[in-house]
This record gives structure tokens, sequence and C-alpha cells, in this order.
């Protein structure tokens, strides 16, 4: 039997063993869930929503167990694992409470002697494959639109955060989600390559790495299985010499290292307008400075360690890089500093300056705590900046001037536009990004249109010369 170990980054002992799904698992699971397809896709809106909303309190029941096991799991400080609770119920009520307005038949202007509409019809079976960083939050996204829709779910969960997926499955159990709708399996990349590649999944919804993206395409490939990819971003913010100086370092900094940056849409680089951008900087560097780096179990920590400690170094490695290209840490001060403990998943904040886009610290994902800043002269130069990315997933624009926002965001290649807000994402809103970021969409009414075909009514009502 095939065993996956979870590695704490609290102190790098195995937190948990897991038994990776055996072939014999898969396939049972499988044909349960396409078992499950017809009861389930025919039950009512309403039907499905009474079980989805126990679903979604079950999984509130359980917090205080998932924040616990959320920082061993992936380093998370239990004083802001509450917040992913709170995030995964917002997104789950939102898509629930919508779900009967955004599913119903679309009809056709009135025509007589006939009636036309659209009705919508779920997939059929959707796998999902979940990443370990906000490992409720993404996963939520296409979950629970995708029961709602009447589809049924298999979901593969990171190595890293197994435990989330028994937990999902536990509170789908006693929320008396039906066998077969809902399944969460142990699988190896090369199990998904194969029930991709056998045209059993309907849709598979991918969060995770522009190359974990690539591999499930290349596996689907032929299929004709929709493929929705939500990837990586090296999302920029603009901050303008009109904006709150104190208000936007304080949340610019925050995008940039909560979850110590391990965040999809966290901040990445920053393009702050010359008139302040000392100023600027320097209220950032407070920002760092505050941050309590330290074990995530302890109330007082507000930045817990990397995920892995590999993670950590890859980090290390594009900071001294930057710094031997010209760069300068404000942080650390030191160039050194972030390597006196190589081989940890520590890592403190760090902001450079003096940095230019020559430099993978400013064009490739870092999913640290680091962001790069620099200053620019016009719009102009900061809309050429932020578009200058194989990333598009958002950007962010700190200024008191929403005209010139929703101007400077009609010009940007990206997913999202915030203005005096960054990595969050409003249920309500198309969650989606250009580029390398991804395909498809979740959350809000077109996510819906993801998890659904379109099948067309066209009925003549009194044939020609009566019945
Ligand atoms: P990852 O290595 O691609 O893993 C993500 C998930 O995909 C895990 O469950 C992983 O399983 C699985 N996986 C990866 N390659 C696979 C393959 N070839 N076949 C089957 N499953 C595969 O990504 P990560 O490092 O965990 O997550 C961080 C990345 O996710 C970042 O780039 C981040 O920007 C992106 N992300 C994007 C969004 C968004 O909304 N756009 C949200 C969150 C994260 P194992 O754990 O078993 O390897």
């Amino acid at each position: 039997m095939q065993e996956v170990s979870i590695i704490t980054p609290v102190d790098g002992s195995t937190y948990a063993i897991r038994a990776r799904s055996t072939d014999t698992q898969l396939e049972d699971a499988l044909q349960a869930a396409r078992a499950a397809r017809l009861p389930w896709g025919t039950s009512t809106v309403a039907e499905r929503a009474a079980v989805c909303t126990a679903f979604v309190d079950r999984v509130v029941a359980m917090t205080d167990l998932i924040v616990d096991e959320l920082a061993w799991q992936m380093g998370r400080p239990i004083r802001f694992g509450p917040g992913e609770i709170q995030g995964f119920t917002e997104r789950a009520q939102h898509m629930i409470s919508i779900a009967e307005s955004c599913l119903a038949p679309i009809a056709s202007e009135p025509l007589d002697g006939f009636d036309r509409y659209i009705a919508l019809e779920p997939l059929g079976l959707v796998l999902v494959i979940a990443p370990w960083n906000y490992p409720l939050l993404t996963a939520v996204n296409s979950i629970m639109p995708a029961l709602m829709a009447g589809n049924v779910v298999v979901l593969k969960h990171a190595s890293q955060t197994l435990l989330v997926g028994e937990r999902l499955q536990r509170a789908a159990d006693e929320a008396g989600i039906p066998g077969g709708v809902f399944t969460n399996l142990v699988l190896s990349h090369e199990q998904v390559g194969r029930t991709l590649a056998d045209n059993r999944v309907d849709r598979v919804n991918f969060t995770g790495s522009v190359e974990g993206g690539r591999s499930i395409e290349r596996a689907a490939a032929g299929t004709f299985t929709e493929v929705g990819l939500e990837l990586g971003g090296k999302d920029p913010a603009y901050v303008r010499a009109d904006t709150d100086l104190e208000f936007a370092a304080a949340n610019v900094a925050d995008g940039a290292f909560f979850n110590s940056g391990q965040s999809c849409c966290g901040i990445e680089r920053v393009y702050v307008e010359r008139s302040i951008y000392h100023e600027f900087v320097d209220a950032m560097v407070a920002e760092a400075g505050a941050l309590d780096l330290g074990d995530p179990t302890k109330p007082e920590t507000t930045l817990g360690p990397m995920v892995t400690a590999r993670a950590a170094d890859a980090v290390r490695l594009q900071l001294s890089e930057a710094v031997s290209d010209g760069a300068r840490p404000l942080v650390a001060k030191t160039a050194g500093a972030w390597n006196d403990n190589t081989g940890s998943p520590y890592l403190a904040p760090e902001i450079l300056v003096d940095v230019d886009h020559s430099m993978p610290v400013m064009t490739r994902e870092s999913f640290g705590p680091i962001v790069g800043v620099m200053p620019v002269d016009s719009d102009d130069e900061a809309i050429e900046k932020m578009n200058d990315s194989n990333y598009g997933l958002s950007a962010s624009i700190w200024t008191a001037d929403p005209e010139a926002a929703r101007s400077i965001g009609s010009r940007l290649q990206t997913g999202t536009v915030f203005m005096n807000r960054a990595d969050y994402l409003d249920p309500s809103l198309a969650w989606t990004g250009v580029k390398d970021t991804g395909r498809g969409i979740t959350l809000s009414r077109l996510g819906y249109t993801m998890l659904t075909r379109a099948k067309s009514y066209h009925l003549r009502l009194t044939p020609p010369g009566g019945l």
C-alpha cells in the first residue's frame, strides 16, 4: 500500500500519514459517482440547497479542529485560521443563494404557437483538484457550485493538506449528501492522468501551478473533457499619488505578506508614483517590520512558515539573485540575512527596491513573503509595467479617483481590477484570469455556466393545420 506523509512546516516532523487510494477504490468511486449522477442531477435545486447548507454547517462546526490542522499542515497562523472557514462559508452561501435563478431555464422572447427555452443541465462528473495554500477556499469555489448545479464531484486534494479533504468528506456525509455525490480520494498524479485519459470525467477544475495546469491539459487532450484552470499570478499594485498613503501601505503590505505571500492573488510587485515613492516605501517597511514571524500554533504569530523548506529556499534564491543584480533589501538590511536559516521554512518578509523587469523577482511568481517596489512617472508607465507579465489574475490600483481606476482598469490585462483592495475574492464576481493564469471562471453567476450544458427546447405547440 502506498502512503503519503504530511511533513509539517512547524517543526519538520511527520504530522500525518495517509494511504493512497488504491486503483480498486478509484474504480469503485468512479462507478458510484457515475451511478449517482441521475438521481442527484434530477433532484430540485431546493433539495440540493438544503443538503449543501447542512454541508457548510458541518464544516463550520469543525472550525477549531480545522484551524489547528491548517497550522500544522501548511503553516497558517491560528489567529487567521477562522478566516478560511468564514470565506468558505461566504462563498458557499452566495453560490447556494443564487443557484435557483442561475439554473432556471432561459426563455426566448414569446412567439405565437411556440415554447422556446434553454435548459441548463449538469455536466455529470466534475473532478476538483485543489492546492494547499487556501485549501478550503480554493476547493469550495468548484465544489459548491458543481454540486448545486446537479453534478457529482470527486475531490483530489493536495498531498500537503489531505486532512482538509477528509474533513470535507466527513461534513458531506454528516450532512446527508448521498453516496457517490461527493467523494474525496487520495490520488497520485498518475491516477489522475489515467482517469482523465479514459474519458470518465466530464469536467476537471484544476487550481495550482502553471506546470500542473499544463499536465492536466495534456492528460485530457483528445477526450473533449472540459478543463478549467486557475493557475499562478504575479499580481501588481499601482499606488497613485492621490492615495491615502498609510491605508495603502498597510493594505499593500498585507496583500504581499498575508499567508507568507502564498496567495495566488497576493501582491508580488508594486509601482508607486515617484512623488510619494520614498514615503510609501518607508511605510511599507514599517508594516513588514511589525510582522511576528514564528510558530503558527501560537496566537501571537502573524507570519507563519512557508509550506516547505524547499519553497522557502526557492524564494531565498530569487532574493539573492536579485541582490546580485543590484536590488536592495530594506527589511533584512544586509544582503545575506535571509540565507541565515537556509533549509528552514521560516522566512522573514522582504521588500526589494532598485529592481527592474530584467530580474525574475519582478516577472516570475515568487509565492513567498517578498515584494519588489519600483517608482513610476505616469499612469501610462504603470499600465505598461503592470501588463509586462505572463500572468493576469488581479491588479490593484490605490487611488482616490474611481474614474482613473476604471480607465486604468480597462487597459489592464487581468481577470480582476481592484481599487483600494487586494487579495480578496468576492463570490458575486467572476474569478478568472488571462494569459498563463488560466482558463475558465469560478464563482458568480458566470461560474454556473462552466458547470452546466445548454439544452435547447424548441416546441411547436400548434402544428400548421392543427392537431
Ligand atoms: P501544484 O503543485 O500545481 O498542485 C496543486 C494541486 O494539483 C495539488 O493537489 C497537486 O497534487 C495537484 N497536481 C499538480 N500536478 C498534477 C498533475 N500532473 N496531475 C494531477 N494532479 C496534479 O500547485 P501548488 O504549488 O500546490 O499551488 C500553488 C500554485 O497554485 C501557485 O502557482 C498559485 O498561484 C496557484 N493558485 C492559483 C489560484 C487561482 O485561483 N488562480 C488559487 C490558488 C493557488 P499533489 O499535492 O499531490 O502534488
